[in-house]
């Protein structure tokens, strides 16, 4: 029989990788209440505690008051207002390209670039720890699709040099479930030395990493001469919601004309943009956030490797605990909420089988007490004691 979703779902059930949706009936930060439960939070990625911010509000209810609530038109058409057109301005500064291109979703930027810049007859090349969004892209494009080994530039080289027609080599800047940072320089030297183009998804890494938060690109000192195409989201550090492309003149160019996630959407809406202008302010302005959360990230790793967990190579707010098996790290997840921390676990397929984890991330809302709090739960929960173990 066609469409036995039943059986699916009991299957899904029976590998414990059946998922849920907690209810979040708070504004979200720190401290907040899930089915009823108030908690403290370390899963969200709001790293600069922007998402709530009185002045963002502020940008925003100011915004709609001036534009009213909806984009109404596709860019094309006649959806491309002053604060979106202002907001590009502002991005392409922020990371140091000539222009920006907003997109309503991380996910449609990726979409829509991919499947712009490569079709049938070229090559797309990606780290096969790539954002899901990344790789559907890469398999909607047409190209002909390859996965090399994370952040191994001697596996992306090898097919590099089996590559046909344009190819684009994509990466995540920072993981999203590990943390770890993409290897960009030697990436880009090696994509550019056989006429490729690197595409970096910065998702976690604007806002949190670089002076001004430029992330990754900033971090690493890279130029739309080694990263032709960044990626940035804006509902990350930023807090707010979004995605954007920066590049060239001429990528903007292209990109207006041919990504179709791009060109067959209604724009965000306007007072949006103007939140995110206020975002991208603070972000800037207060660089205290940014070394505020750097310091908790030291106090979570040298806390964390003191009661013995088992950490990745992250300097960045995602910092996993990695557990292996899905049971146990749904279980251990329970027993962190039992005390009033929630902790998500996550589990195959979002990492590879056999690498559940606890991903914990941090943010420049947390204050140090409450990373001790933290702290302190794991050393109860972990090493889980053995059944019969008194
Ligand atoms: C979150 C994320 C996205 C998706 O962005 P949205 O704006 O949430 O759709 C894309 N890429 C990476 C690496 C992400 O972490």
């Amino acid at each position: 029989m066609a469409f036995d979703l039943t059986a699916r779902l009991a299957q899904r059930r029976a590998a414990d990788l059946y998922r849920q949706r907690p209810l979040l009936q708070s504004p979200q930060g720190p401290q907040v209440v899930v089915d009823g439960q108030p908690l403290l939070a370390f899963c969200n990625n709001d790293y600069l505690g922007l998402a709530n911010h009185p002045e963002v509000i502020a940008a925003w209810r100011a915004g709609a008051e001036r534009w009213g609530v909806g984009g109404g038109a596709s860019h094309l058409v006649i959806g491309h207002s002053t604060p979106h057109h202002e907001l590009e301005e502002a991005l392409a500064e922020l990371t140091g390209r000539p222009r920006a291109l907003l997109f309503s979703t991380g996910y449609m930027a990726n979409l829509g670039v991919i499947t712009a810049l490569v079709g049938q007859g070229d090559s797309v090349l990606q780290d096969r720890l790539n954002h899901a969004s990344l790789l559907d892209g890469g398999l909607l494009s047409g190209a002909r699709f390859s996965r090399y080994l994370h952040n191994d530039v001697q596996s992306l080289a090898s097919r590099l040099d089996k590559a046909v027609g344009d190819c684009l080599v994509v990466t995540d800047g920072v993981f999203s479930m590990d943390g770890d940072m993409a290897d960009l320089p030697t990436l880009a030297a090696v994509a550019k030395a056989r006429g490729a183009w690197l595409m970096v998804d910065d998702a976690h890494g604007l806002g949190t990493l670089g002076a001004q938060g430029g992330g990754v690109v900033e971090h690493f000192g890279l130029g739309v001469d080694q990263v032709p195409v960044l990626i940035g989201t804006l509902g990350k550090a930023c807090g707010t919601a979004g995605a954007f492309v920066a590049g060239s003149d001429e990528l903007i160019e292209a990109l207006v004309q041919f990504a179709r996630p791009y060109i067959y959407t209604t724009s965000q809406p306007p007072a949006l943009a103007c939140a995110t202008l206020k975002s991208l302010e603070l972000l800037r302005r207060e660089s205290w956030r940014r070394e505020h959360l750097d310091g908790l990230i030291a106090q979570f790793r040298r806390g964390a490797a003191d009661i013995g967990l088992q950490l990745m190579d992250s300097s960045t707010p995602i910092q996993p605990i990695v557990i292996g098996d899905s049971a146990r790290a749904i279980e251990l997840s329970r027993q962190l909420r039992a005390r009033g921390l929630l902790v998500t676990a996550i589990r195959p397929p979002t990492v590879p089988a056999g690498s559940a984890r606890l991903r914990v991330t941090l943010s420049a809302a947390h204050s140090e007490a409450q990373v001790q709090l933290l702290l302190d739960a794991l050393a109860d929960c972990y090493p889980q004691r053995e059944p019969g173990d008194a």
